[in-house]
């Protein structure tokens, strides 16, 4: 049988980061498959508050973020993983113990992720989450400041971009897939400002760090995006 996980003794630390619908979840989740590591999605984690959030009432339908009210409860906002159920296998969110994969996908989270992320005291509570799961290294997060502010000391690190409107082509495939009923422009927009709001925000914003790779997808193929990613893990791992 075909053992493709690879082994080393020596364990890292992979930071991802990259733009909005960049590929780069799925790209960081089968590479955490191959090399054996743990996957964490952070923007799932940003997306439960989020959902946390509209749920409350303290953000929704054009109305401003209650930045008070959210802060005040954000120590009732309980977020864990679990093995995905079912077929897919694919990691799911909890929030308060409940399942929210699928909730935390649509557009309306999306649309009011990024001022729920810009609050300083959620990324505060995220990011000291974030770094306990990485304790024992072997992880693979990704999402806008891991190589800069979660994991600065991260042995590989990788900035993922492409140009937007080939994520916005991307990300509309995904939610058509899903049956929901978005145009190209909705997609587009959503994708330019949350670039714009995640790169411009006082607190950690979206930027390459000075040591990451840099991995432009916008002409590569999945399985070349796969081969570029693993050629060098095994380049810092010392495998090859
Ligand atoms: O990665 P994803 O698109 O699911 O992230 C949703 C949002 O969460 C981003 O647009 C960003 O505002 C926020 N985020 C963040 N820092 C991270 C991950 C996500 O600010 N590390």
């Amino acid at each position: 049988m075909e053992n493709n996980t690879k082994q080393t003794d020596k364990k890292i630390t992979i930071a991802i980061d990259g733009y909005s619908s960049s590929g780069k979840s799925t790209m960081a989740r089968e590479l955490a498959r191959r090399v054996g590591y743990i996957y964490v999605d952070s923007g799932a984690m940003y997306r439960a508050v989020t959902l946390y959030a509209l749920r409350h009432g303290f953000v929704g339908h054009g109305k401003a973020l209650d930045r008070e009210a959210l802060v005040a409860s954000l120590p009732d906002i309980h977020i864990g993983f679990a093995a995905g159920s079912g077929t897919d296998g694919v990691q799911h969110t909890l929030l308060n113990g409940e399942d929210i994969e699928s909730q935390i996908r649509d557009l309306e989270v999306s649309s009011y992720v990024s001022p729920v992320a810009e609050v300083a005291e959620v990324r505060r509570a995220l990011v000291r989450l974030q770094q306990e799961m990485g304790l024992d290294k072997g992880i693979v997060m990704d999402g806008r400041d891991i190589g800069t502010a979660v994991f600065p000391d991260a042995e590989m690190k990788v900035f993922v971009n492409a140009s937007a409107a080939e994520r916005a082509g991307r990300r509309l495939r995904e939610l058509e897939a899903k049956g929901e009923k978005v145009s190209y422009d909705e997609v587009l927009h959503n994708i330019e400002e949350r670039d714009r709001i995640d790169t411009t925000r006082k607190v950690s914003p979206l930027r390459k760090a000075d040591d990451a790779y840099v991995l432009d997808n916008s002409n590569l193929t999945r399985e070349e995006q796969m081969k570029w990613l693993i050629d060098l893990f095994d380049r810092i791992t010392g495998i090859s």
